[in-house]
């Protein structure tokens, strides 16, 4: 494996599955972050033959904002957490628009949590979403321990230094991807973030339409050349500190990746040469 995606939406590419078989080839890990519990059951099925592509099930605080899931969906994501482990992209969002439905994000966020807590599993992670609300965040994952028990990951982490020092005392770990180092709080919280705590994503797509794997790879390439400068380290020791945890993280220590088609057809003959 040579880089991993740990927050990317294979669901909403146009051509997810494509995606998921070139990362293979490529060396490419991606961690697909399922928005409502029915896209996970479908992503389940569409990647289970994807040898670097893991699912999280999750419930995007968007999806509750507009009405488009509600308690019945969060019933069926506390079903799934009893024998799913990677859970995501869940999470708050009180940024203005989506502050009317702060209560119900936030009841919905807690019985997420608390299901985690009740039914503690191998390799359980969460990739989170806090927006405007790292600290009611932070309240939830303390109030169930859940930094003990699992790899809380805030993704795209945008609160303020106080909520930032409090999340690495709570023992988080913080997924970076170009959009939040285009900011220069961003940039700094990536140069404090320390190297055992920090993942690589992409949160692509950013558009309609298809998506590919050299576009996930490129993303992760700027985010890793634009760290591993922050940090003043060489980007390949950066790579391979960061692939090795991801990899652990996600399981895919064995998930090698497929031969590309040059070298499935590269004669044997060349050996008697
Ligand atoms: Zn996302």
């Amino acid at each position: 494996m040579h880089l991993v995606d740990m927050h990317c939406h294979l669901d909403l590419m146009a051509n997810g599955p494509a995606v998921a078989a070139q990362a293979a080839t490529v060396g490419l890990g991606i961690l697909n972050a399922g928005v409502t519990p029915d896209a996970f059951r479908a992503a389940r099925a569409a990647y289970a033959n994807a040898p670097t592509a893991r699912c999280a099930a999750g419930l995007h605080p968007w999806w509750i904002d507009d009405g488009r899931c509600g308690a019945a969906d969060v019933d069926l994501l506390v079903e799934e957490l009893a024998r799913t482990p990677f859970v995501g992209e869940v999470g708050l969002d009180f940024a203005a628009r989506h502050r009317a439905s702060a209560p119900a994000q936030t009841e919905a966020f807690e019985r997420i949590a608390k299901a985690c807590a009740d039914h503690p599993l191998p390799k359980r992670l969460l990739t989170i979403h806090a927006v405007h609300a790292a600290s009611t965040v932070l309240d939830i994952l303390e109030r169930y321990d859940l930094t003990r028990s699992a790899a809380c990951i805030i993704h795209w982490f945008s609160g303020t230094s106080d909520e930032l020092a409090r999340a690495r005392r709570l023992g988080c770990l913080f997924s970076v991807n170009e959009f939040m180092l285009a900011t220069r709080r961003g940039r700094e919280y990536a140069r404090q973030i320390p190297t055992d705590r920090l993942l690589f994503e992409t949160d692509l797509p950013s558009h309609d339409g298809p998506g590919s794997a050299a576009e996930l790879m490129a993303s992760l390439e700027r985010t890793l050349a634009t760290v591993a400068a922050l940090k003043r380290t060489e980007p390949f020791t950066l790579a391979n500190e960061v692939c090795a945890h991801s990899c652990e993280l996600l399981d895919l220590h064995g998930a090698t990746p497929e031969p590309t088609p040059t070298e499935t057809a590269a004669p044997s003959t060349n050996e008697a040469v």
